[in-house]
């Protein structure tokens, strides 16, 4: 901890895939002054389970504003 920069930017709590996929996002948009905190290893949380399923139809009990959010996100 020592080593890291005290201040930057845009901070990222996390390396699993959402801070990892912020991080991308960001650094596409030309942010350099971004630092991402990750207490083990990348991407060895929940992300390293994941089965790779996108199927809000499997997830939902009925089709509200978020069910339509989620098949939304799944299409892009
Ligand atoms: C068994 C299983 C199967 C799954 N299958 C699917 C699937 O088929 N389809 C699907 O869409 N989703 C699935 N999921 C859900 C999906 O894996 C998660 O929603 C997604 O990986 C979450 O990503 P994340 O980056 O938010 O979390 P994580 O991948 O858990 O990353 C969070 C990171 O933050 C770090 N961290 C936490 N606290 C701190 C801190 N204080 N300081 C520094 N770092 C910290 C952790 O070490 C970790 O690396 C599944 C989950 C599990 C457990």
């Amino acid at each position: 901890m020592n080593e890291l920069s005290r201040t930057a930017g845009v901070v990222i709590v996390g390396g699993g895939v959402i801070g990892l996929a912020v991080a991308r996002a960001l650094a596409l948009r030309g942010l350099s002054d971004v630092l991402l905190i990750e207490r083990s290893s990348l991407g060895a949380e929940s992300s390293s389970a994941a089965a790779g399923m996108l199927a809000p139809q499997a997830e939902a009990d009925r089709a509200d504003d978020f069910f339509h959010l989620a098949c939304q996100s799944r299409e892009m």
